[in-house]
């Protein structure tokens, strides 16, 4: 997967694409990787880094939604359990089961909850990944260590799955190159092409080289997430808004403050929704919040009352409090919500997609969740075939097993996201100087090189951020790396010092964003 011998592929294309995508995020990458493997000629674009956008933000959950049964959504718990199922069938080395404790503290929340998660356990039926039930007082302590005792009166356990977003965003991104789908990062499409009023192409701007390209399609779909708006804008730029943002914050706290391979969910905060708290790669992940915001901005910032609420309702289930000088990263994410216009807040949206086709031919997409990516690229794909006038073919993923596809991996070997290709990245590159930068992240130079190489990385912020999770889970080991990291990609990438000084300033900007 090369950005320039990509780029010499669509120079060198006289033909029209059947499938033009516009966003590289979990939506757009689904699309690809399905379109691919129906065998239609397919083109994703990416104006950033694939997954810069919400797709990198998520609370890292493949799951059913306990919280749509609370809402009765009962067809979106429905699909995404299937999906999970799926999902974990075919990227073994991405999802794995992870345990939820619900800690109750009066004589109701345990039948109460308890009796919930058996329908939900009912709905997932065979794809279900373990019983839940009951926990006594001295069970929840045993599986939580650190929860807050006070009050206790017993628990509820149950089962989910978890995944490491960018990571699943990129192995996608692989399985679509497999695929012959031609994928490029730091590509805006800037206009959309028409005749007769029918969208027929898209113009798009080379944003590191500075270019810009006219490419025919047969169909055009826009995938661009929070930003979905802007292109149906440039479609019809009377529409109404079809996109409700909503914003979500997460805060990173170490280990010892869940001290647990148990999850803490919170089931009912002080706005009335449900909270996390997470184990994920040797930190604590907590969020998330619901704010309905007005800017889409790229790189969204925490509000101060987002992260205060985290804590305080975190610190209510926690024995050791977590203070805001505790919070190692925040990171913050746009849910791009399909509105009705109804609804009075932005809790109420359902997160299920919707796929809107507009009279002119423009295939958007509205809503959704990372766990029910492949459905949506489905529907997506299929709503393509009549559209364009694509040859009919049956969507092939519900079987499709990811790039790295590996059965058995040791989720505490922090390679297990590479898959089948582990092996070959220790020691890829060169095996001389491969140091490690960072202990805590395990990044060495053979994992620069191969982001660079294999997975398309362009930037600082692409290494740090999504091909490895440092700027995620602990900003200032992030500042500290940053440099080494800049010096190694400058000398495979053949940069000079002026691009090593200019990516410093842009990923130390950055990294304020990611500080509480
Ligand atoms: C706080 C939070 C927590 C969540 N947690 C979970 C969870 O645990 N599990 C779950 O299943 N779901 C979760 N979700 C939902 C899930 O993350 C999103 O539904 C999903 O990532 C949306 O993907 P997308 O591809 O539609 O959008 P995005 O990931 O935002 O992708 C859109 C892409 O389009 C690009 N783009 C925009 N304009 C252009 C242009 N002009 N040209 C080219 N590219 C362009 C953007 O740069 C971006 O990368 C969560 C969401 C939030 C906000």
């Amino acid at each position: 997967m090369n950005r320039d011998t990509n780029l010499d592929k669509i120079k060198s294309f006289d033909s029209q694409w059947d499938i033009v995508i516009i966003g590289g995020g979990a939506s757009g990458l689904g699309i690809a990787v399905d379109a691919s493997k129906r065998g239609y000629k397919t083109l994703l674009l990416e104006k950033h880094d694939f997954g810069k956008g919400t797709s990198s933000r998520s609370t890292k959950l493949i799951h059913g939604g306990v919280r749509y049964l609370q809402n009765g959504d009962i067809s979106l718990v429905i699909e995404s359990l299937r999906e999970r199922g799926i999902l974990k069938k075919n990227a073994p080395h991405l999802v794995r089961d992870l345990s939820f404790v619900i800690p109750t503290y009066d004589w109701w929340s345990s039948p109460f909850y308890g009796i919930g998660l058996k329908i939900y356990d009912m709905m997932a039926g065979s794809l279900g990944l373990g019983k839940s039930l009951i926990l006594s007082k001295e069970e929840t302590i045993k599986l939580i260590p650190n929860v807050n005792k006070k009050g206790l009166r017993g628990g509820v356990i149950y089962h989910d799955g978890q995944f490491d977003d960018t990571r699943m965003a990129i192995s996608l991104a692989l399985t679509a190159n497999d695929q012959n789908a031609c994928l490029i990062n730091y590509c805006e499409v800037i206009n959309l092409i028409k005749k007769d009023n029918l969208v027929t192409g898209i113009k798009f701007k080379d944003t590191i080289k500075g270019e810009t390209f006219e490419v025919k399609s047969k169909v055009v779909i826009n995938a661009t997430g929070v930003f979905a708006d802007k292109i149906i804008k440039m479609d019809q730029p009377n529409s109404k808004k079809m996109i409700k943002p909503s914003q979500g914050v997460h805060i990173v706290l170490e280990k010892k403050f869940l001290d647990s391979p148990h999850a803490i969910m919170i089931p009912h905060t002080t706005d009335g929704r449900v909270l996390f708290a997470v184990p994920w790669k040797n930190y604590v992940v907590v969020g998330t919040t619901d704010t309905q915001i007005k800017d889409t901005l790229d790189e969204p910032k925490p509000l101060k009352e987002e992260i205060d609420f985290i804590l305080n309702n975190a610190s209510k289930y926690m024995s050791i409090k977590p203070f805001k000088k505790d919070i190692k990263s925040v990171f913050t994410g746009l849910r791009p919500l399909a509105s009705t216009s109804n609804e009075k807040s932005t809790k109420e949206v359902s997160r299920s997609h919707k796929i809107n086709v507009s009279t002119t031919g423009l295939i958007s997409i509205l809503g959704g969740k990372w766990t029910t990516y492949r459905k949506i690229a489905e529907d997506a794909v299929d709503a393509s075939i009549p559209l364009g006038g694509l040859r009919k073919r049956k969507c092939k993923t519900k079987n499709l097993r990811l790039h790295g596809f590996k059965r058995r991996v040791k989720w505490d070997n922090p390679f297990h996201v590479y898959g089948s290709k582990a092996r070959r990245l220790k020691s890829y590159g060169s095996s001389i100087d491969n140091i490690s930068l960072s202990k805590k992240f395990f990044i060495s130079n053979s994992i620069i090189h191969w982001s660079i190489t294999k997975e398309m990385a362009i930037t600082v912020e692409d290494v740090l951020a999504r091909r490895t999770r440092c700027l995620f889970l602990d900003s200032g080991e992030s500042i500290r790396i940053a440099p080494q990291v800049a010096k190694k990609m400058a000398e495979i990438m053949e940069k000079d010092n002026s691009w090593i000084d200019k990516e410093l300033k842009k990923f130390n900007t950055l990294c304020e964003n990611y500080k509480a």
